[in-house]
């Protein structure tokens, strides 16, 4: 069986290519699981525990959302990103980051392309979100845009610095699409956050390819049981609030009467919050109505 040192050097330097010419890879590390159950085992030592009592420790850990033994292990990836998403990504302030300097350097030569059946169509229920694709042919004319906008724009940036315009300020006009590179440090903790809420389906598509790429490529082989837990109890766990709570036990309960497993939109409506009933447009219904769907209580 692969050692958690033979997995780092497999996977070292070993970069994972995300959109058109990102990437990610893993540049240095900290830990394993065994760091994050001595962690939280400081008082014992090794003793004579099984590999289940950690897996049970971890799971345990993470299902309670502790923090500090998972704060114990550190993660350094080097990443190249498009400026977009690198904007939503620096959000995240508890990493360390050195980010290429297109002050001292030309800025890279490389900007995020879309293929023709990849613009997606602005979603209406999400204001921030997107939902389907625009159709084949409008999509061939808007990437040939795209190309045509793109070499404009990197022509005027060359034009500028040929003349002798000093980079901090050539740089101006080149397009959110150029890529950056970075080395970005993070303690495990906060990249599971990270990772939540980027692999989540409310984030953009973009990062969202990135964070799993990291999830799956780097993170799963080397913390095994913790990405076991983070899966079963953050990334497809369920949390029910109070209201949706008690809309569970309102509608199962009127199910039984009826003698039927699923129910209908009719069935959820009067089974909703007293405080949505007058509402016309209200998020947290839909989103109490999407769990329910994906519990398999409504159609
Ligand atoms: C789907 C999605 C949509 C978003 N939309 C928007 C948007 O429209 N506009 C926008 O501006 N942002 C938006 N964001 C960014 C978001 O609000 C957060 O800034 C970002 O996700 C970083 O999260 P964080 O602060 O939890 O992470 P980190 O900065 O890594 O922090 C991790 C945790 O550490 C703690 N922490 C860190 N720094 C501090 C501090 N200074 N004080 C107190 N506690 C701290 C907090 O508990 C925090 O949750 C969006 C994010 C997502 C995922």
């Amino acid at each position: 069986m692969a050692t958690n040192a033979d997995q780092v050097t497999a996977l070292r330097w070993k970069k994972f290519p995300v959109l058109n010419d990102g990437f990610v890879c893993l540049v240095d590390l900290m830990g394993d699981d065994q760091s994050v159950v001595q962690a939280a085992r400081v008082s014992y030592g090794e003793g004579t525990r099984k590999v289940s009592d950690d897996r049970g420790l971890i799971r345990y850990l993470l299902r309670h959302r502790h923090t500090t033994p998972f704060e114990m292990s550190e993660v350094k990836l080097l990443v190249r990103v498009p400026m977009d998403c690198w904007r939503q990504w620096i959000r995240h302030r508890t990493a360390n980051v050195n980010e290429y300097s297109t002050r001292y350097s030309l800025a890279i030569n490389a900007m995020q392309t879309t293929t023709h059946d990849g613009w997606r169509t602005q979603a209406v229920q999400n204001r921030q979100g997107s939902s389907g694709f625009v159709d084949e042919r409008q999509g061939e004319a808007l990437s040939a845009s795209e190309a045509e906008f793109q070499e404009r724009a990197r022509a005027l940036y060359e034009e500028r610095i040929a003349l002798g315009v000093a980079r901090e300020q050539a740089r101006k006009d080149l397009p959110l699409s150029t890529y950056t590179e970075a080395y970005w440090k993070v303690d495990l903790h906060n990249l599971l956050h990270f990772l939540a809420l980027r692999m989540d389906s409310h984030a953009q598509w973009e990062i969202r390819e990135y964070a799993t790429t990291i999830g799956e490529q780097i993170m799963k082989p080397l913390f095994p049981i913790v990405w076991e837990a983070f899966v079963d109890y953050r990334l497809e766990g369920v949390f029910l609030s109070r209201l949706e709570r008690d809309v569970i036990v309102r509608l199962v309960a009127r199910l039984a009467t009826a003698g039927r497993a699923q129910g209908s939109e009719e069935d959820f409506l009067a089974a909703q919050d007293p405080a949505w009933v007058d509402m016309q447009r209200c998020r947290e219904r839909d989103e109490c109505r999407e769990k329910l769907r994906g519990l398999n209580l409504l159609k």
